[in-house]
């Protein structure tokens, strides 16, 4: 008799699971469970009505085209998966407080949720940028690669977790461009006294070749390119420079992004308040990350050419591509500034290994698919 009362609770935990994250769930309960109907009144142990209101910081400025207009989707999946039981506000940066103050808050429980690029965070963990990109890195299918199928997201949580936080990836930009120069760039040499806004490593490897990263707030930047406070600025990819207007001011856009070839964007949870979640609002936070990562990725791709051919045809504006001898010096920088963080922080070190054995071993394989696929069809 307990077996069987055990194995119809079961059965009524899985329809109430299934309630709560299966579209289309009300036909099931409705089709095929007498058995649950009838001892309808008592709530299983495990889904409690408890409901969570939770705050989400951003580093993006509030509704941010894809990156900010992404956490607010995110948000309403939760919302819909959960059936209303977990709704999560979303703060754009400075509105509860500065972007960059996001890790620490979430990392106290004074919001639950943090959306950002680890490599803001390297200040406090000289192994962040590994997790969002590292100059002459992998790209965007190569790093979901790595950390879902790698051992990449089990380094990041243990990086993370000495903050008492939970990263799961969250998105991606996608190959960037190189960025909005307001002089030729012909040689190696050419980067000597360059003032650029560059951010994470990309800086050291521009310090190594000579020039000096700039740094300055989303804000400023295009005023500091239009007066020459700055010759070069780095963003994101066509379809968010455009949006920033830099066109307007810059003579040359050069590709490609070689400082940021897939950088990839992360949730980070409260350690403490994820982990008292129950099982099933747990699964729907990673889910509805899993498919956010998907969406920003897709958006990223969809929109850059379309953005680039608007560009040249409106603007005239003129595209490059970096020589070959070019990117090599700036890849023969890159490895200094690797081993040299590696040399410095054991755990970059560690984390540094098996990025690099996995993008090896990966790219090994891309010489037989990805490169001759772009063979075959460029
Ligand atoms: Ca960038």
């Amino acid at each position: 008799m307990a077996a069987v009362k055990q194995k119809a609770m079961k059965r009524k935990e899985f329809i109430q699971k299934g309630m709560i994250t299966a579209a289309g769930a009300t036909l099931l309960l409705s089709g095929c469970n007498t058995e649950s109907q009838k001892q309808g009144q008592e709530a299983p142990a495990v889904i409690t009505n408890k409901k969570y209101r939770w705050k989400m910081v951003t580093t993006w400025p509030p509704n941010f085209p894809v990156l900010g207009e992404g956490c607010n989707m995110f948000a309403d999946w939760v919302n819909n998966m959960s059936g209303g039981q977990m709704e999560i506000k979303v703060y754009g940066s400075g509105e509860l407080i500065p972007g960059l103050e996001c890790f620490d808050a979430v990392s106290s429980g004074a919001a639950e949720i943090g959306n950002g690029a680890s490599y803001y965070w390297t200040g406090k963990a000289p192994a962040a940028p590994f997790f969002t990109t590292v100059p002459f890195g992998m790209n965007a299918q190569q790093m979901n690669a790595w950390v879902y199928s790698g051992g990449g997201l089990q380094l990041w949580r243990e990086l993370y977790a000495n903050f008492g936080l939970i990263p799961f990836p969250g998105g991606n930009t996608g190959v960037q461009m190189a960025g909005w120069f307001n002089r030729e760039i012909n040689t190696i040499g050419d980067f000597k006294g360059l003032k650029m806004r560059i951010p994470g490593l990309g800086a050291k490897v521009l310090a190594k070749a000579g020039g000096t990263a700039i740094l300055s707030s989303g804000n400023e930047i295009f005023t500091n390119l239009e007066r020459g406070v700055i010759d070069a600025t780095e963003w994101i990819g066509p379809y968010h420079d455009y949006i920033m207007g830099f066109h307007k001011i810059a003579r040359y856009y050069y590709a490609p992004g070689w400082h940021e070839t897939g950088s990839m964007l992360e949730f980070f949870f409260n350690m403490k308040a994820f982990n008292e979640l129950p099982a099933h609002l747990q699964a729907i936070l990673e889910t509805a990350a899993a498919r956010l990562n998907i969406w920003v990725l897709s958006e990223f791709e969809a929109k850059n050419n379309e953005y680039l051919v608007k560009m040249m045809k409106e603007d005239k504006v003129d595209v490059r591509i970096f020589d070959r001898e070019i990117l090599k010096a700036l890849k023969k920088y890159t490895e200094e500034v690797l081993n040299e963080l590696a040399a410095s922080d054991p755990f970059s070190g560690k984390v540094y290994d098996s990025y690099l054995a996995f993008s090896e071993n990966i790219h090994n394989w891309a010489s037989f698919s990805e490169k001759l696929y772009y063979e075959m069809n460029l």
